[in-house]
C-alpha cells in the first residue's frame, strides 16, 4: 500500500510530494489518518538548514509535528474512529522528565516530524501513549498541537491583573495573547507586521508597532508607548533583536520568558538581575498537563487557533507563505482529501 507524503531531502530545497509506503505500525502504536497538520515555524528551520548544527534529523523524512488524525488502526486505549490529537515528543519513558509528564525534555526524545515521519502525510504511525482525545473541527484543532500547548505553558502562573509585553506575531504569540486577555491579565503585544497587528487589535489586543525609521528596538518602542515596566515579558521570536533590553523592561521581581528560537544572545548585567530580583526562563513545547489544559481553555472558547489551511499539493505554497511572513494565525496541512 502506498499513500501521498510531503518528504523532505535536502536542505533548501522544497519538500516533494511523493506515493510512499504506508507507515509501518510498531509496537505500542496506532496508525491516524491526518486530518490536519499545522505548518510551524520549526519546518521552514529545518527545510532552511537552520537547525543543522544543534538538531540530528537524517533525511528523507515527512516532516508535520502538529498533528490531528483519526484513528484507523487502533491499539489498547484508542478504537478506529476515534478523533485524537498528537503530543509530539516522544521520550524514553524511563527518565525523570518523561516519567513526570515532561518528555519534551528527554535526553532521548524523538520529534514525530522531526526524528520520525510526521504529519505531512495521509497516514502516520504513532505511539498511543502520546494521544489526547479531542472533538471538533480538525483544521481548528491542529493548531493546539504545538502553538496550542506552547502558548498554555508560556502564559502559565500569569494572573489576573498582571502586566504582560507579548513580543512577536506568530500563532503562539496570538494565542498566547488571547488567554492573557481572557484570563484578565493586562496585556500588550509588539510587533513588526502591521496586519497580524490589526488582527491582533481586532480581538481586542493593543498592540504597539516596531518601525526601522524610529530606531528603536523591540523594548525601547513598548517602553516608549507604555511608560511602564512589565510583570512579564515573553518573547516568541528570541532573535538579538528581540532579546536586545528586554530584561530593562521588567518590573522589579518581573521574568523574561523566552519561547522563539531565533537564536539570539541574552547579553544581561547579572546586577540587574540581583538588584531587581529578575528571573529569566526557557519555555520549550509544553506538559501532559499543559496539553490537557489547553484542550480544555479550547473548549471553553478562550481563543481562536486562526488556522490558515492549505492543501498537501500546496504546501511548498504555506512555507513561502510563512517564509515572507504573510500566513496571519497558523498554516495547517490538510492531507487526506475526503
Ligand atoms: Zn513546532
Ligand atoms: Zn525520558
Amino acid at each position: 500500500m502506498v499513500m501521498r507524503a510531503a518528504v523532505f531531502h535536502e536542505e533548501g530545497k522544497p519538500l516533494s510530494l511523493e506515493e510512499v509506503p504506508y507507515p509501518e505500525r510498531k509496537e505500542g502504536e496506532v496508525i491516524l489518518k491526518v486530518r490536519a497538520a499545522g505548518l510551524c515555524h520549526g519546518d521552514v528551520h529545518l527545510v532552511l538548514g537552520e537547525w543543522s548544527g544543534d538538531l540530528q534529523i537524517s533525511p528523507p523524512v515527512i516532516l508535520g509535528h502538529e498533528i490531528v488524525g483519526d484513528v484507523v488502526e487502533g491499539g489498547k486505549k484508542f478504537k478506529d474512529g476515534d478523533r485524537v490529537i498528537l503530543y509530539s515528543s516522544i521520550g524514553c519513558g524511563k527518565c525523570k522528565y518523561c516519567l513526570s509528564g515532561k518528555p519534551q525534555f528527554c535526553e532521548r526524545v524523538s520529534v514525530v516530524g522531526v526524528q520520525r515521519n510526521g504529519g505531512f502525510a495521509e497516514y502516520v504511525s504513532v505511539p498511543e501513549d502520546y494521544l489526547f482525545k479531542v472533538d471538533g473541527d480538525p483544521i481548528h484543532l491542529a493548531p493546539l498541537a504545538d502553538a496550542g500547548i506552547t502558548a498554555y505553558s508560556a502564559v502559565k502562573g500569569i494572573k489576573r491583573g498582571d502586566s504582560v509585553a507579548v513580543i512577536g506575531t506568530g500563532a503562539v504569540a496570538m494565542i498566547a495573547s488571547q488567554m492573557l486577555k481572557s484570563n484578565g491579565a493586562d496585556v500588550i503585544m509588539g510587533g513588526r507586521n502591521p496586519s497580524k497587528l490589526a488582527k491582533a487589535e481586532e480581538m481586542g489586543i493593543p498592540t504597539v508597532m516596531m518601525k526601522r525609521k524610529d530606531n528603536m528596538n523591540m523594548s525601547q518602542t513598548l517602553f516608549s508607548y507604555s511608560q511602564k515596566k512589565f510583570d512579564y515579558v515573553l518573547d516568541f521570536v528570541g532573535s538579538q533583536s528581540t532579546l536586545q533590553d528586554s530584561m530593562w523592561l521588567l518590573s522589579r521581581e518581573g521574568e523574561l520568558r523566552i519561547v522563539g528560537e531565533f537564536g539570539g544572545y541574552l547579553n544581561v548585567p547579572e546586577q540587574l538581575i540581583v538588584l531587581r530580583g529578575l528571573k529569566v526562563k526557557g519555555v520549550l513545547y509544553g506538559s501532559f498537563e499543559d496539553m490537557n489544559g489547553i484542550i480544555k481553555s479550547y473548549q471553553e472558547g478562550k481563543f481562536n487557533t486562526m488556522p490558515v489551511p492549505y492543501k498537501l499539493e500546496e504546501i511548498n505554497d504555506a512555507i513561502n507563505d510563512l517564509i515572507e511572513d504573510k500566513i496571519i494565525g497558523r498554516a495547517v496541512i490538510t492531507p487526506s482529501s475526503d
